[in-house]
């Protein structure tokens, strides 16, 4: 296509000095591993926020902005979706690097807690939207929502990316809203306030001093704050994004044990009060600016609407300030978020036998996708199935992480299973908490079946 612009990049210096070290911030250091459509393409970094590697995809090809670079991987996208008008980044760039969609989004945008995720399936939408330009222009304006007004960088984390990789990147759960500091270094963030900033190398800002430090003294020893960071975290972790008809049944009986008002009428104190005794004032005005009231038991729909039992309307990150506020230990919250999702019973007589779709999890491994098309279901059919049995969808499990949970189900030790050759630690961690008891118990009633498929 020849799409290799002309155009000197406003934001190159090539030789800069950094910490004593000369290094160079142009693309030959970006391990630039394949070369298709015309682009150069770097590769995406784990935790790399969407739109600071567009900047990279961008400045290594010098293209000047990142508007020019999605010009052209929209007129990529349209070869082949000609009905679209709009083509979102967050939909263009996975394909640009041949991964999966859903994936993409799931783990380098915002989308898993701003609400584009429905309690179905992105890539399902993606795919939708890739026809429906309306939806896609939705997905399109929520996948690039701010969640800080700031873009953040963790110092500590660019001195080490440069050391490692000759170039630093912007990270998604720097810019998480409500947490002020790196949770690998436990040291303030540093905070850019300019227009398109992830269209420069956060090492560009640190080395020209171009940021303000964040104070996080006031706040980094709250509980109730780091209960939100934790929830947060794990919130964009979950296989499964939370349904806010089960979290709204949740908050509303955890609600019960502080003696607070539900609805928008009477006397009695709200959770928006509650949520204002109990956090930081510096805190709440820099990441909850709306939640202030002139008086105390004023009902804020935007907060106290999150225990309402029906789920239209809610934030997710104002469910999570409620979670924190509510539930003395964040694990617990998230496991009773997630456990309760989809028990409804499926409405028609199932076809298919409860040990089939068991035999086809373990297959592949959890990936709901696959089972589906294995069985000949749809998807949001097999998934609600797999959710009445407790069986999470699981995506990138490897099979030794797998089988490790499977057998910790069955009853292993917990350390045992953790310990065995190729196992994810953090990936088996997270998905036994999110699975909790459905499984186990299903894993028991199929023990036979369970046990009788080859495992590895
Ligand atoms: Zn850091």
């Amino acid at each position: 296509m020849g799409w290799i612009g002309t155009s000197i990049c406003r934001h190159c210096q090539h030789h800069s000095i950094f910490g004593g070290y000369m290094y160079d911030l142009e693309s030959k250091t970006q391990q630039v591993t394949q070369a298709k459509h015309g682009l150069h393409i770097p590769m995406l970094m784990p935790d790399e926020f969407f739109m600071g590697y567009l900047g990279r995809l961008t400045h290594i090809n010098g293209l000047g902005n990142t508007s020019n670079t999605n010009k052209i991987l929209s007129a990529w996208v349209k070869q082949s979706h000609p009905e679209a008008n709009v083509v979102p980044a967050a939909y263009s760039l996975p394909k640009l690097l041949d991964i999966d969609v859903e994936t993409f989004i799931r783990q380098h945008t915002f989308a898993p807690i701003t609400g584009a995720i429905k309690s179905k399936t992105v890539q399902r939408n993606a795919e939708v939207t890739a026809r429906q330009n309306s939806n896609l222009q939705g997905m399109l304006i929520t996948t690039s929502k701010k969640i800080k007004k700031a873009a953040c960088f963790c110092a500590s984390c660019v001195k080490e990316d440069i050391d490692y990789l000759g170039f630093s990147f912007w990270r998604r759960s720097h810019q998480l809203s409500g947490i002020d500091w790196c949770l690998k270094h436990n040291v303030p963030l540093r905070e850019v306030n300019e227009d398109a900033p992830y269209e420069i190398q956060p090492a560009n800002y640190l080395m020209n001093k171009r940021f303000t430090e964040v104070n996080i003294e006031s706040h980094t020893a709250d509980p109730v704050v780091l209960r939100y960071a934790q929830l947060i975290q794990d919130a964009l972790e979950l296989a499964v994004p939370l349904d806010f008809k089960v979290t709204g049944q949740v908050l509303f009986k955890q609600s019960k044990e502080f003696n607070i008002r539900t609805s928008a009428k009477g006397n009695k104190k709200t959770l928006s009060d509650l949520m204002i005794e109990q956090l930081p004032d510096y805190w709440l005005s820099k990441h909850f600016p709306n939640l202030k009231k002139e008086r105390h038991g004023t009902y804020l729909s935007s907060f106290d609407d999150v225990l309402r039992l029906n789920g239209n309307g809610k934030s997710c990150m104002n469910t999570l300030l409620a979670a924190a506020v509510l539930f003395k230990n964040a694990d617990e919250a998230i496991f009773e978020f997630t456990q309760h999702q989809y028990k409804c019973p499926p409405k028609a007589k199932p076809k298919i036998s409860d040990k089939a779709i068991i035999e086809s999890y373990i297959k592949f491994q959890g990936n709901i996708k696959r089972v589906a098309a294995e069985l000949n279901q749809s998807y949001d059919t097999l998934y609600a199935r797999a959710a009445t049995l407790g069986l999470p969808a699981l995506t990138n499990v490897n099979r030794a992480t797998f089988n490790a949970i499977m057998s910790f189900f069955r009853g292993e030790d917990f350390l045992t299973s953790i310990n065995k050759p190729g196992v994810n630690p953090e990936k088996f961690e997270s998905v036994i908490r999110i699975a909790g008891g459905q499984l186990s118990s299903t894993i028991n009633k199929f023990k036979r079946s369970m046990s009788s498929t080859k495992l590895s």
